[in-house]
C-alpha cells in the first residue's frame, strides 16, 4: 500500500495553490534544498577536487540511474542520469541507427513533441548517408511499421492530449519487422507503471524535471538494453564514455554497458538535487500511483464536463488509453489558463487551443481536484478570458 498522505507531506507547495503542472515541472520536494546545500558546502567546499572520489561524484550518474531504473522497469546498470532529454535522444537515436544495419528510415508520429522531431531531423541530416525521418499519424503508426524501418521512435504519452501508445505491442511489431524501438518516457516516468524490460524496448530516454521532480533543467535519463550496450555507437562520444577516461588515449574506445552513453562531466549540483528528489519514491508502488491518478483524472473530467460546458475533452476518454494528464480544448484556452493561474490553479497551455492539467497523486488529493474545478467554473462563468491582462503572451506558456 502506498500512503499518499505521507508522500504529500514530503513536498513544499505554496499555500493556496493547486498545482496541476507537475507534468511540466515537478514541485520542490522537502529534502532537496538541504541536500544541495550540503553538496555545495561539505563536498564542493570542503573536499574540492577530491569530491570526485571521496563523495563518488563520478559514480553519481549511474547511482541516480539505478534509482530511476526501478521506476521504469529496467534492470540495475542499464539506466544513467545525465545530459538533457534532447541530447539523450540524439544519442539513443544515432546509437540505434548504428546497430540497425542498412535500413535508412526513422519512423515517428505527428503527435510526438516537436522537439523530438527536430532532434531526429537534425540527426538524420548530420548522419547523411540516405537516412530519413518519416512521420505518420499516431493512429497510423502500427500499420506504417514495415521492413524499411530502421528505428521506430515514439513518445509513449502524447504531450498535448495524453494519448498513450501501447509500448509493448508496438515494440513487438517493430521487432517483427526487424526494426529497433526507441521510447521517449518524458510524460510516463513517474506517471504510470513502465516495464522497459518486459516490453523488450531497445532504448529509452526521459525527463528528470517533470514527474521525477528533479528541478528546472534537471538531468534527464537514458536506457540502453544490455545487448546493445555492448556494441551501439552513439554519434556523440566524449571522455566520460571512454573505457578509460584517465588513460588519455588519443583514440576513442567506448566503455562497457551504459557507460558508453556518457559524454562529458556530469552536473553534480543538479544531479544531487535529482538524487534527493527521488527519495519521495521510496516505498511508492507505481500501480497505486496509476490507480489514484485515474481516480483523480476521472473525477476532474466528470466535474468539468458537468460544470464547464464550453470546454471540450481533448484526451482519450478511456483512462487506460491516457497518461496522467487531462486536456481540454477551448478557443480562448491561453487566456482562460492565465485567469485560472491567477486564481491559484496552475496548469498550462499548449498551442493552438489545449488547456493541460497534470494529475500527480504523490501530492494531489481529491480535495485539490474539486477546488480546481470550482475555480475553473468561476473563471468560465465570469468569462474572465475576456480580460485584456490575460491575453498577454509570455515567452513560456
Ligand atoms: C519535456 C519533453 C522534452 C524535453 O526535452 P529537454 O531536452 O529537456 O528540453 C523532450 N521530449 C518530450 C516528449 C518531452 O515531453
Amino acid at each position: 500500500m502506498t500512503d499518499f498522505t505521507r508522500t504529500r507531506a514530503l513536498f513544499d507547495l505554496p499555500a493556496g495553490v493547486v498545482y496541476l503542472d507537475g507534468n511540466s515541472l515537478g514541485p520542490l520536494p522537502k529534502g532537496v534544498a538541504e541536500r544541495v546545500s550540503r553538496t555545495v558546502r561539505d563536498e564542493w567546499g570542503a573536499m574540492l577536487i577530491r569530491g570526485w572520489n571521496d563523495a563518488d561524484w563520478i559514480g553519481l550518474p549511474e547511482r541516480v540511474g539505478d534509482r530511476i531504473a526501478r521506476l521504469v522497469g529496467a534492470p540495475k546498470g542499464t539506466v544513467m542520469a545525465g545530459d538533457s532529454t534532447s541530447v539523450n535522444l540524439f544519442k539513443v537515436l544515432t546509437a540505434a541507427l548504428s546497430v540497425a544495419g542498412t535500413r535508412r528510415v526513422v519512423l515517428s508520429d505527428s503527435g510526438n513533441f516537436p522537439n523530438d522531431l527536430y532532434v531526429a531531423q537534425e540527426a538524420v541530416r548530420a548522419l547523411g548517408m540516405g537516412y530519413e525521418l518519416k512521420i505518420a499519424a499516431p493512429e497510423a503508426i502500427e500499420r506504417t511499421i514495415d521492413e524499411t524501418v530502421a528505428v521506430l521512435m515514439l513518445t509513449e504519452v502524447d504531450y498535448r492530449t495524453g494519448r498513450l501508445h501501447d509500448m509493448k505491442s508496438l515494440t513487438e511489431k517493430a521487432h517483427k519487422a526487424g526494426a529497433i524501438a526507441v521510447w521517449d518516457l518524458c510524460h510516463s516516468a513517474g506517471a504510470l507503471p513502465i516495464d522497459l524490460d518486459g516490453a523488450d524496448a531497445d532504448f529509452a530516454i526521459g525527463c528528470g524535471y517533470k514527474y521525477l521532480n528533479g528541478g528546472p533543467g534537471a538531468p534527464a535519463f537514458i536506457y540502453c538494453k544490455p545487448e546493445w550496450a555492448k556494441r551501439a555507437a552513439p554519434a556523440l562520444g566524449g571522455w566520460m564514455g571512454h573505457a578509460e577516461p584517465f588513460a588519455f588515449d588519443l583514440q576513442y574506445r567506448p566503455g562497457d554497458g551504459i557507460t558508453r552513453m556518457r559524454v562529458g562531466t556530469p552536473p553534480i549540483l543538479s544531479m544531487a538535487a535529482l538524487d534527493a528528489a527521488l527519495d519521495v519514491w521510496d516505498g511508492v508502488d507505481m500501480k497505486a500511483v496509476r490507480a489514484r491518478s485515474i481516480e483523480l483524472s476521472e473525477c476532474f473530467i466528470r466535474e468539468v464536463e458537468a460544470r464547464c460546458s464550453r470546454l471540450e475533452l481533448a484526451s482519450p476518454r478511456d483512462p487506460s488509453r491516457r497518461g496522467s494528464q487531462v486536456s481540454f480544448r477551448f478557443k480562448h484556452g491561453y487566456e482562460t489558463m492565465q485567469a485560472l493561474i491567477a486564481a491559484g490553479v496552475i496548469g498550462d497551455f499548449r498551442a493552438p487551443d489545449i488547456m493541460r492539467f497534470g494529475f500527480t497523486p504523490l501530492y494531489l488529493g481529491m480535495d485539490d481536484v474539486l477546488t480546481a474545478v470550482d475555480r475553473l467554473e468561476d473563471v468560465m462563468k465570469r468569462r474572465l478570458w475576456e480580460e485584456p491582462a490575460y491575453a498577454v503572451r509570455a515567452k513560456v506558456t
